[in-house]
């Protein structure tokens, strides 16, 4: 999952972006409302998380403009302790949740990954198919109970696949999703990864899980795909 952080903090902002990639979340940064608000109506993400204070823009603008662009990204925003006003006018701006700053890291995570769920219209955070199941929250991937280690961003392709289950998901889509903006995307990474990916989860196992529809994308399904 793609995510965009906004904030002008600059210790903060690298501490939360190495959490969250540490958690196989791609995180692009911007560090004032102008260049975040740029980057979230060009980009897709899938959580924009906006500081409130912010140079040149502030949060509570750029989510009115963001929501004027019909850009409908979940917004989670960052508020001081002090900034009850900022939480209702933020609410009101169109953001989705909010957190007061100092947060610790795990609500952090649950709340990006309850916005997620909400936006991919779940309404367990148990992702699972047929014998494999993963939890994005502990990180843990089990197939016929057994436990499978995945790398960041192999997970982070799994739970895109799994989020969009019996559905095509593009080349396009997984750049989009797992990495960030200095991605280069004439490599041929996915394919890699989508390579490795798909030994851990399916070899052994007489039904495969991972389908590749050539010059089409990928899809997760307990049944092949008809195309
Ligand atoms: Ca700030």
């Amino acid at each position: 999952m793609r995510l965009l952080l906004i904030e002008d903090e600059i210790r903060l902002s690298h501490y939360i972006k190495k959490g969250l990639t540490e958690q196989g979340f791609a995180v692009d940064t911007a560090y004032d409302g102008e260049e975040g608000l740029y980057l979230a109506k060009e980009e897709t993400y899938d959580v924009i998380i906006l500081d409130v204070m912010l140079p040149k823009l502030n949060g509570i603008e750029v989510c009115k403009k963001l929501h004027l662009s019909k850009k409908n990204t979940p917004v989670l925003m960052l508020t001081a302790r002090s900034e009850t006003e900022d939480k209702i006018l933020g609410l009101e701006s169109g953001a989705d949740d909010y957190l007061t700053k100092p947060f610790v890291f795990a609500e952090l995570k649950a709340r990006i990954n309850a916005l997620l769920r909400r936006s991919y219209h779940q309404v367990t955070i148990n992702l699972s198919i047929d014998t494999l199941e993963v939890d994005p929250l502990k990180h843990v991937v089990k197939r016929n109970n057994k436990m499978i280690k995945l790398t960041p961003k192999e997970f982070a392709i799994l739970e895109l696949l799994l989020r969009r289950k019996n559905e095509v998901v593009t080349r396009t889509q997984v750049i989009e999703h797992v990495w960030d903006y200095n991605f280069d995307s004439l490599s041929n990474v996915v394919d890699v990864f989508m390579g490795t990916l798909r030994k851990k989860i399916d070899r052994g196992f007489k039904k495969k899980l991972i389908h590749t529809l050539h010059g089409i994308g990928y899809m997760i399904s307990d049944r092949p795909p008809k195309i």
